[in-house]
């Protein structure tokens, strides 16, 4: 299949190009570079030399880049809930704006639609999971866009018609991941031994599920998904936060004495938890498990990978850090 990935060059993007051009598909990636999107992301891919460098609001770029493909799928996004609490504009600009772009390319040129969203459109559940008939109830400004974005996503399947569907996944882990994110962030201040910031009383559940794990969701649902509907794509292992750092110690030899509790996050949601039988009965299960080596090779990919993560913690990351956290 040919395939356009929008958003490819970011953390899950990358890992679905990967695996789709591992499967025989051509894939031709979009993507607007923000801090958040890194070329080197697709290195060794055959997409790396069909890159679009544009945003998704940027009409005449997603027409053309539309021509000569089967389908599209939309990962591009601003990923970060603090940043949409500091700094709304682009979430609604990327969001709510960009994803009307490319359904209106999309249904001029008459192609399949996968937009690629989040459990957080659900709210936070205490009990039970959430599944793809749950009301949504977003908390923060990151949530309430992707919200929004998967209703434009589905008025066109209603109003026109479109081969428009949706996927939503729960927390990612893996390669690739910007390391303001939870994993990330806590594997490489533990290497250099940096303190550990954990939000709150770090008793936040989150469903866990590797990137891979995730994109083959999505390629299952591009593949195999009917029309109009949406599919929860959730990891097989939930735990704490507060857990997730003290594995992640456990793995990088260090002292849980890195651990300092911060200021909990405006609105944080308690827990997120996914029901996936619907994208389970397409033919989908996940392949990688959070304690049983899924969060043990991640550490190992970051210990492998300094010339990956070395240039952005050293760059505009560390004013982003310091604002965050307040501490260098
Ligand atoms: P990421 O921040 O690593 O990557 C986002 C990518 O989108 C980057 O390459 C960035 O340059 C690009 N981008 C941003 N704005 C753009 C625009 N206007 N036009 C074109 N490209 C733009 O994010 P990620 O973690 O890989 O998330 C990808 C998708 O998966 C998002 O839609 C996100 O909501 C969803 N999701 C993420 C998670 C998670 O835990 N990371 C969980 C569920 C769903």
């Amino acid at each position: 299949m040919k395939v356009l990935v929008c958003g490819g060059a970011g953390f899950i993007g990358s890992n679905f190009v990967r695996i789709r051009e591992a499967a025989g598909d051509e894939v031709t990636v979009l993507d607007k570079l923000t801090y958040a999107g890194r070329r080197e992301n697709l290195e060794g891919t055959d997409a790396a030399g069909r890159f679009i460098h544009a945003g998704i609001e940027d009409a005449d770029a997603v027409r053309d880049a539309m021509k000569d493909v089967e389908a599209v799928v939309n990962f591009a996004a601003e990923t970060h809930v603090d940043r949409s609490i500091a700094e709304p504009d682009a979430f609604v600009t990327t969001h709510s704006y960009g994803t009307w772009v490319l359904l209106e390319a999309a249904r001029e040129a008459g192609i399949r639609y996968v937009q690629v969203s989040t459990d957080e459109v659900y709210g936070s559940i205490e009990e039970g999971s959430f599944t793809e008939t749950s009301p949504l109830a977003p908390s923060s400004p990151y949530s309430a866009t992707k919200a929004g974005a998967d209703l434009l996503v589905w008025s066109y399947f209603h109003t026109y018609g479109m081969e428009a569907l949706i996927c939503r996944g729960s927390n990612n882990y893996g390669p690739y991941q910007y390391p303001e994110k939870l994993i990330p962030l806590t594997i490489l201040n533990a290497l250099h031994g940096d303190k550990l910031p954990v939000y709150g009383d770090g008793k936040q559940v989150r469903n866990w599920i590797h990137a891979q794990d995730f994109a083959r969701a999505i390629g299952t649902v591009l593949d195999h998904g009917v029309a109009g509907e949406v599919y929860n794509a959730g990891g097989p292992d939930e735990c704490e936060n507060i857990d997730v750092v003290r594995k992640v110690i456990e793995l990088t030899g260090k002292d849980e004495g890195l651990i300092e509790y911060v200021t909990d996050r405006l609105g944080h949601d308690r827990r997120y938890s996914l029901s996936s039988d619907k994208v389970r009965a397409l033919g989908w299960t996940p392949r990688h498990h959070f304690f049983e080596g899924g969060l043990e090779n991640t550490v190992a990919w970051y210990v492998e990978r300094k010339d990956w993560w070395e240039p952005i913690r050293s760059g505009d990351y560390r004013e982003y850090y310091e604002r965050q956290y307040g501490t260098k």
